[in-house]
């Protein structure tokens, strides 16, 4: 273990921005984590957790220690006729791991295929796609407290999972760091291909036959077509949540806007935050989607991605993400919720 000091964040966020943590160590393994933890509390260091910086936006330099978890390891734990019960170490990379349940044949998140990040931190947010969520198939968590240093199972109940929410992240943000996590898998996989694009894109592929492998490939291809990469272009996916309005505000919306779309959930109707940031506008342009200001701006092809297009900072980024919460507030007097961890 070899913690360094006065490291640049840059190469570990896919918003590509400068910070500065002052604390920096790579963890390959629970021991290594364990050390890391116990070094941090001797020294009074606040400590966070980074996996491929893709859920962050960094908005100052880090005074603390700073872990990044590249702690690896697939091993099934459980087989029977229909279904494998898989453990997946934290540092494992997302889209490894989905490619891994494609070529062993193993259903349940494929159409979760190329998310960036990786799987300890997958659980936090309850990452979801086309359709699919992580709960859909996830048995157990395996976190330790950093305050304590002890190990916790969480079973699926005690997770707490909503949409793009869990224990994780609401009353206990910050206070786990997650080792492992264990996916219930199929063999005889369902295929879900209801949402949006998907069958259109596998009738482009001239797909005759349902796998998981062409279902994966469907929704990397949609993907591809509608999202910035972040290895060429900064951007934390999603900016903003979509958020859930009470069904009598959505039909007052829609009498004024009777295009909004919005889809039912136990909740109340969900509405897509970017046809809100596409149908509100910035004081000095006429739309927010291809908005751009120096060096950030808002996505073309996805109102819901802010990117950042070559050295802007965490702070200019937060500041326009402000810019947009306050023009969909005024224009539909709803309070768009960020989706990003803001650091
Ligand atoms: P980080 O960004 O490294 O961390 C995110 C948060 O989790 C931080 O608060 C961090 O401290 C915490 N954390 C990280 N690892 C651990 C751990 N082991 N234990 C405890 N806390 C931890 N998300 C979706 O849900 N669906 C999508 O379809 C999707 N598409 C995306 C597309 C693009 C192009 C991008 C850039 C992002 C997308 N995201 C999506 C968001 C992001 O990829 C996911 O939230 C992903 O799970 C983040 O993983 P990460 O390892 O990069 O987390
Ligand atoms: P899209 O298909 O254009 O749809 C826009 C929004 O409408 C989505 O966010 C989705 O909500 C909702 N929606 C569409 N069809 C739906 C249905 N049949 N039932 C319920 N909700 C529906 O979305 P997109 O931007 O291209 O993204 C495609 C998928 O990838 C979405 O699931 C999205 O969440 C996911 N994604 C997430 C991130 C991230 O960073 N979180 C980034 C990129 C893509 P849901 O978000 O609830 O699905």
């Amino acid at each position: 273990m070899n913690i360094e000091q006065g490291i640049s964040l840059r190469p570990y966020n896919t918003f590509h921005i400068e910070a500065i943590a002052d604390h920096f160590v790579k963890v390959t393994n629970e021991t290594e984590l364990i050390d890391s933890i116990q070094t941090a509390h001797a020294n009074n260091l606040e400590i966070y957790v980074i996996g491929g910086g893709s859920n962050i936006l960094l908005t100052k330099d880090i005074h603390g220690l700073v872990i990044l978890n590249e702690i690896k390891g697939i091993d099934i734990l459980y087989e029977d006729d229909d279904v494998v019960h898989v453990k997946f170490q934290g540092g494992e990379n997302w889209h490894e791991c989905v490619m891994w349940c494609v070529e062993h044949n193993l259903g349940g998140i494929e159409n979760l295929s190329l998310i960036p990040g990786t799987m300890g931190a997958a659980p936090i947010q309850n990452i979801g796609a086309y359709g699919v969520e992580l709960k859909d198939v996830l048995v157990e968590v395996e976190a330790i407290e950093i305050k304590t240093g002890k190990k916790h199972i969480f079973s699926h109940d005690a997770c707490h999972f909503g949409y793009r929410n869990s224990i994780f992240k609401l009353g206990q943000n910050g206070r786990y760091i997650i080792l492992s996590v264990i996916l219930r898998l199929s063999k005889n996989p369902v295929y879900n291909t209801s949402y949006g694009t998907i069958k259109e894109e596998l009738e482009l592929m001239g797909v005759h036959e349902l796998s998981l492998l062409a279902v994966s490939e469907a929704v990397i291809r949609i993907r591809k077509s509608k999202l910035p990469d972040p290895t060429i272009l900064g951007n934390a996916g999603s900016f903003f949540k979509n958020p859930t309005i009470a069904e009598d505000k959505f039909e007052q919306l829609r009498k004024w806007h009777p295009t909004i779309p919005g889809y039912k959930n136990e909740d109340g109707i969900k509405v897509p935050a970017a046809w809100l940031i596409e149908h509100s506008h910035p004081e000095n342009a006429t739309s927010w989607k291809g908005y751009r200001d120096r060096n950030y701006g808002v996505h073309e092809k996805q109102a819901l991605c802010l990117v950042n297009y070559s050295d802007a900072s965490g702070s200019d980024i937060f500041s326009l993400s402000e810019r947009i919460i306050t023009s969909v507030q005024q224009a539909f007097n709803i309070l768009l919720e960020r989706e990003v961890n803001i650091w």
